[in-house]
């Protein structure tokens, strides 16, 4: 999805009204409705590390998908959130 500047602050507020900050960890766990990790926002499913990595850092580029440096999967923590090059997690 690309999304200007309010769906973005939109996106911010969505996730941060249904996450919840874990101080040991620095993860903010995902709290609200999610179907194999997509949610639905903005009338689109989106996955929920996608939406969060769109959301505080910008667009996904081609190729590359959103991965959680912390290994937590309902993790929404942008700080958590990183790219993986797909053709590259593929060969392995
Ligand atoms: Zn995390």
């Amino acid at each position: 999805m690309n999304m200007n500047k309010k769906q973005c602050e939109l996106a911010k507020s969505f996730i941060e009204k249904n996450s919840l900050p874990v101080p040991e960890s620095g993860c903010w766990i995902w709290e609200g409705c999610e179907d194999h990790g997509k949610v639905r926002f903005l009338g689109e499913n989106e996955l929920l590390s996608t939406l969060a990595f769109e959301a505080y850092k910008g667009p996904v580029p081609n190729g590359l998908s959103v991965t959680h440096q912390c290994h937590i999967e309902g993790c929404v923590n942008p700080v958590h959130l990183g790219l993986l090059n797909i053709t590259i997690r593929n060969k392995n």
